[in-house]
């Protein structure tokens, strides 16, 4: 999202911009995504809810979401729904091929398998938007947990900021993600059907049974997978009463949520009235990374700048659109490189 929004816009601007694509599409995790574009209702609504995120630039998204949402559409970027469903949160879904395509003819150069890394020779002329989706690969080795998302984001930016005299957020352990059905191998194609999204209608035990969770988890559940994440192997039972298997996430019912993993092979329990599945923390996306300021710079550094997941600190403690945040960061590095 944010290297082919920053290369449309920059060209939109009237420069010839290059985008290098370590991956073999172009499209990254966004092209995975549910392709939801949302922000918190509020600025009070989103430091509630992101407490340890940085006020300034979570301002920015408030206030410049809605316009980087005209624009996409302004693009033939194709919106599936004008709502996201949630009353905390405003925005819209798109079609994420529709988009891709959309922002891939605006972007225009996209050399493919070129990645680009710390090492010396490969620091392009001019100025630079990292924008190479954060770290989730690399954290999620650290973790031992499976990767539920784009397979590519290793953290060649975040190391290339460093080398260069850039600096960190704090958050850098958090991430975003989702449960999913354990010991199943996972298409990327399922990321989103597959997803268990009902922590919060469940009893939650971690897989040996040494540990329960206690608090109240968000909305999100982002606070949940972030402690199945720390228990051994990574795994939860997620046991529900059937008293709310008829409970709504959005458009699912647990029902569904729960019949969708067991047709897929999930590790499914029956002992009535209960139903037990058996999850797995996987890592969508870091939400440290590299320090910017409001409009995109590196702190520290002359000419770099960076954008979505490469840039954090924007959903520290909590979680926010990532889709968002890369939106309306890499606009504004575009116009901040060629000011
Ligand atoms: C299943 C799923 C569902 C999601 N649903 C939503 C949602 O509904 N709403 C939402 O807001 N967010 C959602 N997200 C998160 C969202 O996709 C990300 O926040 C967003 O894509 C981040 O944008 P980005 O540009 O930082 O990273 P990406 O979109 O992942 O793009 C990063 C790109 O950089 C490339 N790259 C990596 N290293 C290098 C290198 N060294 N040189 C060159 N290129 C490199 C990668 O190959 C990739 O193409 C979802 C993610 C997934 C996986």
């Amino acid at each position: 999202m944010a290297g082919l929004a920053a290369a449309a816009r920059a060209r939109e601007l009237g420069a010839e911009p290059l985008v290098l694509e370590k991956g073999d599409r172009p499209g990254g995790s966004m092209l995975l995504s549910s392709g939801v574009i949302w922000r918190h209702r509020t600025f009070e609504g989103f430091r509630a809810e992101c407490p340890a995120g940085d006020p300034v630039l979570q301002q920015v998204i408030v206030e410049q979401l809605d316009e980087g949402i005209e624009w996409l559409e302004s693009l033939g970027a194709p919106v599936l729904e004008h709502e996201t469903g949630n009353p905390r949160t405003i925005g819209k879904r798109f079609d994420t091929r529709g988009l891709t395509d959309a922002l891939v003819r605006r972007a225009g150069q996209v050399s493919l398998r070129h990645a680009l890394g710390p090492g010396p020779g490969t620091w392009p002329e001019g100025p630079l938007v990292l924008a190479s989706g954060g770290f989730h690969v690399r954290l999620a080795q650290e973790l031992a947990l499976p990767v539920r998302g784009n397979p590519w984001s290793t953290g060649d930016g975040l190391d290339l900021a460093l080398a260069r005299g850039g600096a960190t957020t704090a958050g850098l352990d958090e991430f975003y993600g989702r449960a999913m059905p354990a010991g199943i191998p996972i298409e990327e194609a399922e990321f989103v059907p597959l997803s268990q999204l009902y922590g919060q209608f469940a009893e939650v035990v971690s897989e040996d049974g040494t540990q329960r969770f206690e608090g109240e988890i968000s909305w999100s559940e982002t606070n949940l997978v972030q402690a199945i994440a720390r228990w051994p192997g990574g795994r939860a039972w997620y046991r529900v009463h059937e008293d709310r298997l008829q409970e709504r996430v959005r458009e699912r019912t647990v029902a569904d949520m729960i019949e969708r993993a067991r047709a897929a092979g999930a590790v499914v329990r029956e002992a009535p009235p209960f139903t037990s599945v058996l999850v797995q923390a996987t890592v969508t996306q870091t939400l440290g990374g590299i320090r910017v300021d409001s409009r995109s710079r590196v702190v520290g550094v002359e000419n770099l700048f960076a954008a979505g997941a490469d840039a954090g600190g924007i959903a520290t403690g909590g979680y926010s659109s990532g889709l968002a945040a890369a939106l309306v960061f890499a606009r504004i590095a575009a116009e901040e490189a060629l000011s």
